[in-house]
């Protein structure tokens, strides 16, 4: 039992198991019942606050993890080498070709020249095509790594569901 003051007249020396004050009838317990259901429910907003809080503190964090992943991810995708290869190859088809008919001008030297040269132009169109990826790569390296890294994902990613068209045929 304790001694408080009535809430509404500030008449001393009120028990808070008094039903009404004495002195003014003002339902006191009622208001300390009311009193008591309101900071019981001030508590548990708090609580539930304070818990969606903490939960929305470690999703930022958890997508701010991801989010240096996909940048370190992104940071160590490889840049497009100059295409020597195809190069080297298309010289030496060419080469080939020359060679071949300066040896001897017979039939089977100009049916060697036109598979060289053949291979040639193969290899040929293989380094324009490389190398203007290359270009693009070398004109903006973070751009061509982030869509390089963007398509690399969405393969990814596709792969993984069923293809439906496979499915289909399976039926
Ligand atoms: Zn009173």
């Amino acid at each position: 039992m304790a001694l408080i003051n009535c809430p509404k007249c500030g008449a001393p020396y009120v028990s808070d198991k008094t039903f009404s004050c004495p002195h003014c009838t003002f339902n006191v317990k009622q208001y300390l019942d009311d009193k008591a259901k309101e900071e019981a429910l001030e508590a548990r907003r708090k609580r539930e606050e304070a818990a969606a809080k903490e939960k929305a503190e470690k999703e930022a964090e958890l997508k701010q993890r991801l989010e240096d992943m996909r940048k370190k991810e992104i940071e160590e995708e490889p840049l497009p080498i100059f295409p020597v290869p195809f190069l080297v190859g298309a010289i030496i088809a060419a080469v080939l070709a020359i060679v071949s008919l300066i040896v001897a001008q017979t039939a089977i030297n100009v049916v060697i020249t036109c598979v060289c040269l053949f291979i040639a132009v193969g290899f040929f169109v293989f380094f324009m095509r490389n190398l203007k990826v290359y270009k693009e790569a070398q004109a903006d390296p973070a751009k061509w790594k982030e869509e390089a890294y963007n398509a690399r994902m969405n393969n990814l990613r596709n792969s993984d569901e069923p293809n439906p068209d496979t499915l289909e045929d399976d039926i």
